[in-house]
C-alpha cells in the first residue's frame, strides 16, 4: 500500500491581505474560466466575458476594483474578508497560485510583523517590470 502525503504548506490566505489579487495587474483567463463564471452567476458566456472581463492585447484578464489597503485589486476580492468571492468560481491561474510550498509575499508579511514586532505592518509590494512583457 502506498501513501501519498500532501506537501507542507507554510502560508496562511486566511491571515494575508490578498497580495496576489492586489499586485498582479493581468489575472489572465481562458474560455473554460468564462464558462465556469457564466455558469456561476447564471449569466451567458458573452455577458459574464463582457461584465468580468478585459482584453488585453491578445489576452483576456478580470476587470479590477479600487482597493483603499493595496491601492488596487481584482474585482471579485472582498474588500471587507479579504477573500476570494467565488472561491468556487475562480480562474484556474488563482487555483494554481503560488504553485510552490511557500508564498514569499505571505514570507514578506511574517519577516516584516516579527521584525516591527507589530501585527499590524502591511508591506506594500509593488510589482515593475524595466522591461514592459505586455500593454497594460
Ligand atoms: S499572497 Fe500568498 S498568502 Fe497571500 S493570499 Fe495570495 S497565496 Fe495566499
Ligand atoms: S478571482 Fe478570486 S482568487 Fe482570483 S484574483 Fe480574483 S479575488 Fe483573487
Amino acid at each position: 500500500m502506498t501513501t501519498t502525503t500532501k506537501p507542507r504548506i507554510h502560508y496562511d490566505c486566511t491571515k494575508c491581505p490578498a497580495f496576489c489579487c492586489s499586485i498582479y495587474e493581468r489575472v489572465v483567463v481562458n474560455q473554460r474560466d468564462i464558462n465556469r463564471l457564466a455558469r456561476h452567476f447564471e449569466l451567458t458566456i458573452e455577458e459574464a466575458e463582457r461584465r468580468f472581463t478585459k482584453r488585453n492585447g491578445d489576452e483576456r484578464i478580470l476587470r479590477r476594483q479600487k482597493d483603499t489597503l493595496l491601492g488596487q485589486t481584482c474585482k471579485f476580492l472582498n474588500l471587507e474578508t479579504r477573500g476570494c468571492s467565488i472561491y468556487h468560481a475562480r480562474p484556474q491561474i488563482c487555483r494554481e497560485y503560488p504553485g510552490r510550498s511557500r508564498c514569499g509575499y505571505y514570507d514578506i508579511l511574517q519577516f516584516e510583523r516579527e521584525t516591527q514586532e507589530d501585527d499590524t505592518v502591511l508591506p506594500l509590494i509593488q510589482l515593475r517590470f524595466l522591461k514592459p512583457k505586455r500593454e497594460a
